[in-house]
């Protein structure tokens, strides 16, 4: 993979702060959403079954932007050190292609196989 250009580097800047922007107005809006079902509230079974369920996707799915948010802000805080772009474990470039999919990604596509493989 080749390095970043300063182009490069400035259009994912960008993506960084877009996506940045995205993920604090998705986490401020789902925060309403999120509270301990009260199990006496008067609602039949199924639906009480349903909103457990809701819940939980809703939490799952809060918790993987929030993941995503501490990326985004370990992202920008290496574009800051002029690091942006290195992988976390081989210090390769992690290459355009996979930062414009992904401008948090830490880690090259070899090196996160390799960790999802670990789990
Ligand atoms: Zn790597």
């Amino acid at each position: 993979m080749d390095a970043l250009s300063p182009d490069q580097i400035e259009e994912l800047h960008q993506n960084l702060l877009a996506l940045r922007e995205e993920l604090r107005t998705l986490l401020s809006l789902s925060s309403e959403g999120v509270r301990p079902v009260d199990l006496d509230e008067p609602i039949g079974r199924l639906s009480r079954m349903d909103a457990m369920q809701q819940q939980s996707m809703l939490q799952a799915n809060r918790r993987a932007a929030q993941l995503r948010q501490q990326q985004v802000e370990a992202a920008l805080q290496r574009l800051r050190e002029e690091e942006y772009g290195e992988c976390l474990e081989c210090g390769e470039p992690i290459g355009q292609p996979r930062l414009t999919a992904r401008p948090e990604a830490p880690l090259c596509l070899g090196c996160q196989g390799l960790r999802e493989k670990r789990r």
